[in-house]
């Protein structure tokens, strides 16, 4: 598993022909590198086409979010074996826009996560503390009750499939990213608690930062040993600077 990982968060953006076409611009323009491995996350309804596209290429693809339900009258819900049937290999779970514009709870994500795992569709579980949270002071603990509660019961064995992405719901979307220091202290909080909560050795486990991350502040962000990667928005809807943050991580 490569030490450095790069997903981008397509959000609500895209139609099928136009995410075909970014698609094919990141195709064309990256060099894959062993050390950088490299996911796409677009709307439910381009993942067909992008799965096609994305046939014996080195990039994965991801959803943004799934059902913790196998089937039934859910209206309007996808479900793990759906989006495995789709081709992905990842699903974003517990994003604070489903956190706090759909009102996900601690527990659905929770839900969600095992059900993603008993279908082999590995996590992308989302944490992150609000602005008034951190000006509180409040940042390590509502971070350590995001990680107790949404990966309540999994089991050791399990870790290695689940990334961890630490977004900060003030960096989202704001153009004001976290810095170093404090991505940093909350990255090493996050492995701290993983090895003492759950026993296991975090170093294996990939975290990410996410929130305004650009092809400009990457590199510093990269330089902290606690940061794997980024999840990026608003930057990976531009193949050049997707591809140029995917090639800064390396
Ligand atoms: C995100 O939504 O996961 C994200 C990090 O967005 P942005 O990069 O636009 O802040």
């Amino acid at each position: 598993m490569p030490n450095r990982f790069i997903v981008g968060n397509w959000k609500m953006h895209k139609t099928i022909s136009q995410a075909e076409t970014l698609i094919q611009d990141i195709l064309a323009l990256y060099q894959p590198n062993p050390s950088v491995e490299l996911a796409v996350a677009p709307p439910f309804v381009d993942l067909q086409a992008v799965s096609k596209l994305l046939t014996s290429t080195p990039i994965h693809l991801a959803a943004q979010n799934v059902c913790a339900k196998d089937e039934g009258a859910f209206t309007g819900e996808i479900s793990p074996s759906m989006l495995k049937d789709l081709g992905c290999h990842y699903v974003i779970i517990g994003h604070s826009e489903r956190r706090h514009l759909f009102g996900e709870s601690n527990h659905m994500i929770n839900e969600k996560i095992h059900a993603a795992l008993h279908h082999d569709l590995h996590p992308i579980f989302c944490i992150g503390e609000r602005l008034e949270e951190r000006e509180a002071g409040h940042s390590l603990s509502v971070i350590q009750h995001q990680l107790q509660t949404g990966l309540a019961g999994v089991k050791t064995q399990d870790f290695h499939t689940i990334t961890i992405a630490y977004e900060p719901v003030w960096a989202i979307g704001t153009g004001k990213a976290a810095t170093v220091e404090e991505a940093t202290e909350v990255h090493a909080a996050i492995r701290s608690s993983l090895s003492t909560h759950w026993n296991i050795d975090s170093t294996h486990i990939r975290i990410l930062y996410g929130g305004s991350v650009t092809a400009e502040n990457a590199k510093a962000l990269f330089h902290s040993p606690h940061i794997n990667g980024a999840l990026v928005g608003k930057a990976c809807l531009n193949s050049e600077s997707f591809v140029k943050i995917a090639e800064i991580s390396a």
